[in-house]
């Protein structure tokens, strides 16, 4: 179905009252709606690319709050996602974000620039490193890159445990295999734990939205087409019963993104991916798509097939929804509700659970001061809950949570997996 137009917008306002930008800013040139105006002139000729423009389109967390309480139906998401790519057309990105988008689109580009970050910060002596921030984050609380690629340490297969419920394929993206090792293990120790045979498909790279945040979409298909070649394989080589995955960006990728990218390249198709998407099962985007589920709900559902160790003594722990978790999976009830029921869990509410962050992909570098008041807020409730983990679903809310705490601070972030698993009868 194809969303609104623009002209639909009847200034309401009520995108204002959930937009963290404008909740900020307090500007009206900050906020969704005017976003939307911005773009109507520039379709219409009225207004061209400039590095003003640019600037106010890219002042966006794309969170997605916006689209979903619109009376009109807008698809703001979409909307400013075409703008970001029809403006980096004439007005290229920083030489730091053109950095990233060039190491996202090749496997082993991001490989290699893991394996000299990780050197690097062997070597970086502890004064630079504190001295340092990249954004609003001080170069020592960034963490510290997986000793080898996730994947590696993984075999193709790993097998059910107990009684064998399914089998799921596990997407694997890029930060879990670069950044966060400890979330993929505990996420593969669950399901096997579920009675899951885990299919890890080989060939996976990232799953391509940072590059379609900074309006790279062209080079995002290539790493679409790279993951659905991998993933289609294990897709009909036996039943699936769903495509996990640990990050909801990664997760909105595959059951958002993917199908709108592939309809884009129906209509217009583009040389670069001839002879990549033509040989793929026709529909295998779709299917995909709608097997795709995050490992939290995912938990939650199979929740009375878990056995928890009679031990346990539950962690204190409060929980930061990610911006996907709440707005494109909307989930975030369901993960608070298994925090509230897991015995290795005393889950205790805080204000602003559900208020962005920040971290927003590349927005905690490119707006430090618009980001850290974001954050503000969130850690004076979350240094009063006095509880000893800060769980969040998503790697970059992860960074920036941490990044944003200090040395004084007993709290540590964590993926809600590595507790659950931690707390499995063996
Ligand atoms: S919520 Fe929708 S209709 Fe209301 S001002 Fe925002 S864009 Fe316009
Ligand atoms: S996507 Fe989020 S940050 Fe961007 S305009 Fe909408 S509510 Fe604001």
């Amino acid at each position: 179905m194809t969303a609104p137009p623009i002209q639909n917008c009847g200034k309401c306002g009520l995108c204002l009252s959930v937009c963290p930008v404008y909740q900020v800013l307090k500007q009206e040139q900050a906020s969704p709606r005017a976003r939307l105006q911005l773009i109507k002139a520039f379709e219409k000729k009225d207004l061209d690319a400039s590095p003003l423009l640019k600037d106010l389109v890219s002042q966006c967390l794309m969170c997605g709050a916006c689209k979903v309480v619109c009376p009109s139906g807008i698809n703001h998401y979409g909307k400013f996602m075409d703008m970001r790519e029809q403006l980096a057309r004439s007005l290229p990105e920083p030489p730091a974000i053109r950095s990233l988008v060039y190491l996202l689109a090749k496997e082993y580009r991001l490989r290699m620039g893991a394996g000299l970050a990780r050197f690097g910060q062997r070597l970086t002596p502890k004064f630079l490193a504190d001295k340092y921030r990249i954004g609003n984050i001080p170069v020592h609380r960034f963490p510290t890159m997986n000793a080898a690629p996730f994947r590696q340490t993984l075999p193709d297969v790993i097998p059910a445990r107990g009684i064998r419920r399914g089998r799921v394929i596990y997407f694997v993206g890029c930060a879990t295999q670069y950044l966060f090792g400890d979330t993929g293990q505990a996420t593969v120790d669950i399901l096997s734990h579920l009675g899951y045979e885990v299919v890890v498909p080989k060939g996976l790279t990232c799953c391509g939205i940072p590059m379609m945040f900074h309006g790279a979409r062209d080079r995002a298909a290539l790493n679409m087409a790279a993951n659905l070649t991998a993933m289609a394989d294990a897709f009909d080589n036996g039943p699936c019963d769903a495509v996990i995955v640990d990050c909801t960006t990664c997760g909105a990728a595959l059951k958002d993104e993917y199908p709108g990218l592939m309809d884009t390249l129906n209509r217009r198709p583009d040389p670069a991916l001839s002879g990549r998407l033509d040989i793929l099962p026709p529909d295998i985007h779709t299917r995909i798509a709608g097997k795709t589920r995050d490992i939290l709900s995912f938990v939650h559902e199979h929740q009375t097939h878990l056995e928890m160790r009679p031990d346990l003594s539950p962690n204190k722990v409060i929980y930061h929804a990610p911006c996907h978790t709440r707005n494109s999976f909307n989930t975030a009830g369901t993960v608070t509700d298994l925090l509230a029921t897991l015995p290795c869990f005393d889950y205790i509410p805080v204000r602003d659970t559900a208020a962005c962050c920040g971290g927003g992909g590349t927005f905690f570098y490119e707006y430090p001061e618009i980001a850290a008041k974001m954050m503000a807020g969130k850690l004076c409730h979350a240094r009063d809950a006095d509880a000893q983990y800060w769980l969040t679903d998503c790697p970059v809310c992860r960074i920036n949570l941490h990044g944003s705490l200090s040395e004084q601070d007993r709290l540590t972030v964590v993926h809600p997996v590595t507790l659950i698993s931690r707390g499995l009868d063996a």
